[in-house]
């Protein structure tokens, strides 16, 4: 487990690592040196033996790094060694679409509830996963022991959503809406506002695309 604090940057490209230690575990490989390591995950070298020298050191001179070792000290600090139960708050289109995908490209996060308000939807079971009405949320949540959820319900009831997640205990929060929720210190929300990073590249695209005109 991770004792000391990492950096978010260092944090973020941990999954990034596991990935592609995982995929070379599978490939039958023992070591990577860091070089090749660098080039599959497109981090540089020196910001690679930063990251891993938050672990301790892990890599050995003129050898590189163990596959196995890495693997397994990654998946822990992950936990990904453990099954991470997800909750749905919202099952409309966009929930619907991340049901179906449920992160299948990794194998210990799933989500295991769904919660929505339309009774076409609530005691079905979508891809595996039931669906609830709202109102068992904060009972599931707990039975369930649930920390994290995704949050797919119209803007106007994203706060009220956020609340009960707290209330439900739940530490991590994707907000898929975009609203900006406001949370206790102690719970993390990430915001993934999708209309709005459409917008931004076309903007980006269009913005270079003048500058470029303009040569
Ligand atoms: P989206 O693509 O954003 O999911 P949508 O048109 O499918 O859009 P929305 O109106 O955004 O649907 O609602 C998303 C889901 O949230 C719907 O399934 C809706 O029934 C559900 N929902 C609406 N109000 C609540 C509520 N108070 N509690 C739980 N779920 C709700």
């Amino acid at each position: 487990m991770v004792e000391k604090k990492i950096p978010k940057a260092t944090a973020r490209r941990l999954p990034l690592y596991y990935r592609y230690l995982r995929f070379l575990h599978e490939a039958g490989k023992n070591r990577v040196s860091s070089a090749k390591l660098s080039e599959a995950v497109k981090v540089d070298s020196a910001t690679i033996r930063r990251d891993f020298s938050y672990f301790g050191a892990l890599g050995k001179r003129g050898y590189g790094y163990d596959v196995e070792a890495l693997m397994n000290f990654f998946s822990k600090t992950l936990n990904q060694d453990r099954l991470t139960n997800v909750a749905l708050i919202g099952v409309g289109n966009l929930g619907q679409a991340l049901l179906n995908y449920n992160f299948r490209r990794n194998n210990n996060t799933r989500i295991s509830a769904g919660f929505d308000i339309n009774e076409k939807l609530i005691g079905t079971i979508h891809q595996g996963v039931p669906i609830y009405h709202i109102d068992e949320m904060v009972e599931q949540l707990d039975l369930q022991q649930i920390d994290v959820a995704i949050l797919t319900v119209p803007s106007e009831i994203a706060q009220e959503m956020a609340n009960k997640l707290v209330e439900g205990g739940v530490k991590g929060i994707m907000n898929f809406t975009p609203i900006r929720v406001n949370v206790p210190d102690s719970v993390r929300v990430h915001n993934v506002d999708l209309t709005n990073e459409l917008q931004t590249l076309i903007y980006f695209i269009n913005y270079y695309q003048e500058l470029d005109d303009e040569e």
